[in-house]
């Protein structure tokens, strides 16, 4: 449950029951005892054996960039289906929420086979996000002729400001929705996930396993979810709870943080900075073009040469087709000058950190007044709040 909740929303409260008291901890012949930093609490014995982990330098002069973009959310789901425009065919590949990353190889061989089902042979994809790129290498790989259009490449795109875990179900749908998406969500997760498997151990690590902590000061359930003027989202991640380890409670003792609920997550993570250089450079060594070249109605597409289309916009789509089942989704990531000795995931009440290779990534999470809220204003002021209480906690963590 609780990586659940940390890979659907990166949000919420992350806390679990901790399988065991202090009582279990043994003065007597251990490694090391402490008392946690600031005085605060009784003396605390950490066992032997316990996790050691390297200190995140969570200090505001070392933010290097604050980043915003929209999630492109529907409540319906990623709109994935054919549509004829004048002679041409196109075919939709957009409106993946938070999920982007995560669902794009499943979402975009869905895609591809429809733009198949023409029988094309040279293939046009606007946009180049996660879903026209992955789009276009899957197009190259089945044997098309590729030429990518978009306004805007890496690292301009919004795909390169997401946070970059496995989030396959994050704001992907509501739930009202979510019965009638399972299927196919499911169908895309499953291709996604076992791609993602062959792009392991590559150098660069574009992407890699992780193992991640959500600490609490209260019990499971107790704590703020997702925020109050989002819908309830669709949870479908029962549907593939077989892909991936078990999230762990961790007994106190065994770790070093100050509150009393802990819990081990372990899930992917893609380093965007090397992974969408490395598709990039991919699709163009296949012999793939790109044409920078902007798109103001339906009807400028008609201009081009190929006869199938897919059209992976992400939230260029609510403009270009005048589709306003999109709703904007604003998020904000602050990046940390990278330590690569730290190599875990964090989860605490209203934020988050994650581990990438190009800048630890701290993100305000369960906060309102993102929803239907296109503003691409950087909030300094609540990013710095967040590294600072990242630096709290840093600063109570106990080390031998
Ligand atoms: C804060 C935040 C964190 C996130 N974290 C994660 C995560 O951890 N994991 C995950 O899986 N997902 C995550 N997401 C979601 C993910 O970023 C998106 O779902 C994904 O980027 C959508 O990709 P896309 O290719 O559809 O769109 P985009 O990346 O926006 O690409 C659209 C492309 O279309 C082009 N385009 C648009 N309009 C036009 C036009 N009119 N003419 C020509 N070209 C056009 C653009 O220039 C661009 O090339 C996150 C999102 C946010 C906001």
């Amino acid at each position: 449950m609780q990586r659940r909740q940390f890979l659907r929303n990166a949000g919420m409260t992350l806390a679990a029951a901790s399988g065991a008291a202090l009582a279990g901890c043994m003065p007597a012949g251990t490694r090391r005892a402490v008392t946690a930093a600031g005085g605060q609490g009784p003396a605390v014995c950490l066992r032997p054996d316990a996790l050691e982990l390297a200190p995140v330098r969570a200090e505001v002069d070392r933010i290097t960039g604050i980043y915003v973009c929209t999630r492109p959310f529907r409540a319906a789901g990623p709109r994935i289906e054919t549509e004829r425009l004048g002679d041409k065919t196109l075919v939709h590949n957009y409106g993946h929420g938070g999920s982007g990353w995560s669902l794009s190889w499943g979402s975009s061989t869905l895609a591809l086979q429809m733009a198949q089902a023409t029988g094309v042979r040279e293939l046009g994809v606007i946009g180049c996000g996660a879903l026209g790129l992955t789009s276009a290498l899957l197009a190259q790989r089945a044997g098309l002729s590729v030429r990518i259009y978009a306004k805007q490449l890496p690292p301009d795109v919004f795909s390169m400001r997401a946070t970059g875990l496995w989030t396959p179900d994050s704001r992907i749908c509501d739930a009202a929705h979510a019965a009638d998406l399972g299927p196919r969500w499911e169908t895309m997760a499953r291709t996604s996930f076992g791609m993602y498997q062959t792009l392991l151990g590559l150098p660069g690590r574009p992407i890699e396993w992780i193992d991640g902590y959500s600490v609490s000061d209260t019990p499971p359930g107790h704590g703020a979810s997702e925020p109050s003027d989002e819908p309830t989202y669709g949870d479908l991640s029962d549907r593939i709870s077989d892909l991936g380890p078990d999230s762990v409670p961790l007994p106190a003792g065994s770790h070093p943080f100050p509150q009393p609920y802990v819990h081990r997550w372990t899930t992917m993570m893609f380093n965007i900075s090397t992974y969408a250089r490395m598709l990039m450079s991919d699709f163009l060594a296949a012999g793939g073009h790109i044409e920078v070249r902007e798109f103001h109605t339906p009807g400028d597409l008609l201009q081009l040469p190929e006869a199938t289309l897919i059209n992976a916009t992400g939230y260029g789509a609510r403009a270009l087709f005048g589709d306003d089942s999109i709703v904007p989704v604003r998020g904000q990531t602050a990046r940390l000058i990278p330590q690569p000795e730290v190599t875990y995931g964090l989860g605490m009440h209203g934020l988050t950190m994650v581990p990438r290779s190009d800048g630890l990534l701290v993100q305000v999470i369960g906060d309102t007044g993102n929803f239907n809220n296109a503003d691409l204003t950087p909030d300094r002021a609540a990013s710095e709040a967040a590294v600072r209480r990242l630096g709290d906690l840093m600063a109570r963590m106990r080390r031998g």
